[in-house]
């Protein structure tokens, strides 16, 4: 399967910027960061989105939001945000889950005006 991020995980493409990374999850940077930190938290399976998720996925998602928890603790943010892009009409652009670890915001003014 021609899967970009199958090939990150797997390390079939050299990968610099790993946060963390076990058997399952892989955290790794964005190469196109849309905010001062951020990570991209994605499990070793191939799961296309959210909208493909079933029952026996249960575990895999619980162990990406982990994952990004730790990465956001190791690197001391305050807070941050956690964002699932669904589908193209919500914005996904790769077909392989994953879920962004957004932060390091630091001026209030960028504080206030934060999209959902
Ligand atoms: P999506 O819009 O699918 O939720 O987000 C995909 C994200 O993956 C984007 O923020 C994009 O910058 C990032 N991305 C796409 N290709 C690569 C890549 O080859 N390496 C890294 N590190 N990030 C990528
Ligand atoms: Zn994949």
């Amino acid at each position: 399967m021609d899967c970009i991020f199958c090939k990150i995980v797997h390390k079939e493409i050299p990968l610099e910027n790993i946060a963390y990374e076990d058997d399952d999850v892989v955290v790794f940077k964005d190469h196109k960061p849309s905010a001062p930190v951020h990570y991209l938290s994605v499990p070793k399976e191939h799961i296309q989105s959210i909208m493909h998720l079933e029952e026996n996925h249960k575990a895999i998602i619980s162990k990406i939001i982990f994952a990004a928890k730790k990465v956001a603790k190791d690197l001391e943010l305050k807070g941050y945000k956690l964002v699932f892009n669904v589908g193209r009409e919500g914005g996904q652009v790769i077909d392989h889950l994953h879920l962004h670890l957004l932060g390091g915001w630091t001026k209030q003014e960028e504080i206030d005006h934060l999209p959902n």
